[in-house]
């Protein structure tokens, strides 16, 4: 028979302090279990020891909790981490721990598959199964805090949402999952390490900016002319670069948060100095800085890596303008661990 009691963690703190004093118990009581679950990671009942054996055999009879198990992880020859998450239902998402000097970033998705369809990015060939709840995100960075402590020897202390999935198509869940991560009864990080990535939703972009958010915005932008990037990235017919731009100068003008936009380079696709014109005038609607990610093959022979020559321009032209550029290189390559290669390989 299916089991039909309730996962405890989609409740808030209130909510499991009502459950207490509903069934004549003391409200404090919900404070205790939702540390076990919060603070602590507990994933079992019966480990809750400072409760009463009746009342974890109560909590028993009422409801579940669901959690991710890492099912597999593979170390890259850089340091970089992929663990294969697997979920309560039995799907399966990827993140990657990225050590970096001496920080270490981590990189979570936030559905299973992707509801977008960028053509160079293996995770869109999965079909979007579903979104992933606050708690199963919460918990791939748990997971990979731990890992950066045990291997590492020093807590978590960035994390990007940049693995499978489209953070904005999620939006609730990705906003329910920060609470938890910032929240100093969950991991206690500042907002400011957190980066969510999107390929572009302006409508989200604009409710991003008036519920205030705190956390970083990144646009993955590959290109600032309309008929290269919905070449590239279909779903961009309906969400244009006039109306991302709309979107992203609203996002400034209400938090003052600058933009960095990701961009890859591939050769024949948008390595002209067209390529680079366009992007400089996009740059100049809002700050921002542009961070150009090196391409990480999916075997698609249309999109291959542009020469150190066409990226040399990028950054020349982007500098003579004063925009800032970072030129970044691949981690994890080797372990299918890189941007836009999660696609649950090893299933
Ligand atoms: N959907 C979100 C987050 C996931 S993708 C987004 O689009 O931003 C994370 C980043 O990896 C994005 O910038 C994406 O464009 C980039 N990416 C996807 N496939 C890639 C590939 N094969 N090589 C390099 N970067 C890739």
């Amino acid at each position: 028979m299916k089991d039909t009691k309730k996962d405890i963690r989609t409740l808030s703190k209130d909510q499991i302090r009502e459950f207490f004093v509903g069934v004549g118990d003391k409200a404090f009581r919900g404070n205790q279990v939702y540390e076990w679950l919060w603070v602590k990671g507990c994933h079992k009942f019966e480990d809750m020891t400072n409760l009463s054996k009746e009342t974890r055999t109560l909590l028993e009879t009422h409801f579940v909790i669901n959690h991710i198990a890492v099912d597999y992880m593979q170390k890259s020859n850089d340091g970089t981490i992929k663990n294969a998450v697997k979920l309560h239902d039995g799907l399966v998402v990827e993140s990657v721990l990225i050590p970096v000097k001496d920080r270490t970033t981590a990189c979570v998705s936030s559905q299973v598959g992707c509801s977008l369809d960028c053509s160079f990015c293996a995770t869109s060939r999965l079909k979007r199964m579903r979104n992933l709840n606050p708690d199963e995100i919460y918990d791939q960075v748990v997971a990979i805090h731990r890992e950066s402590e045990l291997y590492f020897n020093r807590p978590l202390s960035n994390i990007v949402f940049m693995g499978m999935g489209e953070p904005l198509m999620n939006y609730k869940n990705v906003l329910a999952s920060i609470e938890k991560i910032t929240d100093k009864e969950g991991l206690g990080m500042s907002p400011k390490r957190i980066t969510v990535s999107t390929s572009g939703v302006p409508k989200m972009i604009k409710k991003m900016a008036d519920d205030g958010v705190k956390f970083n915005l990144a646009v993955s932008l590959h290109s600032a002319i309309q008929e290269t990037r919905e070449s590239i990235m279909p779903f961009a017919k309906s969400f244009t670069l006039v109306d991302l731009k709309e979107a992203l100068e609203y996002w400034y003008e209400k938090t003052s948060k600058k933009i960095t936009y990701e961009y890859v380079v591939w050769e024949g696709i948008n390595d002209k100095q067209e390529d680079i014109d366009a992007l400089v005038q996009f740059c100049k609607a809002v700050p921002c800085k542009v961070n150009i990610i090196e391409y990480n093959p999916i075997g698609d022979p249309k999109f291959k890596q542009a020469d150190s020559k066409a990226l040399d321009a990028y950054i020349e032209g982007l500098e003579k303008h004063r925009i800032p550029v970072t030129v970044r290189r691949s981690r994890g390559k080797d372990i299918d661990a890189a941007c836009g290669q999660l696609a649950n390989k090893q299933q």
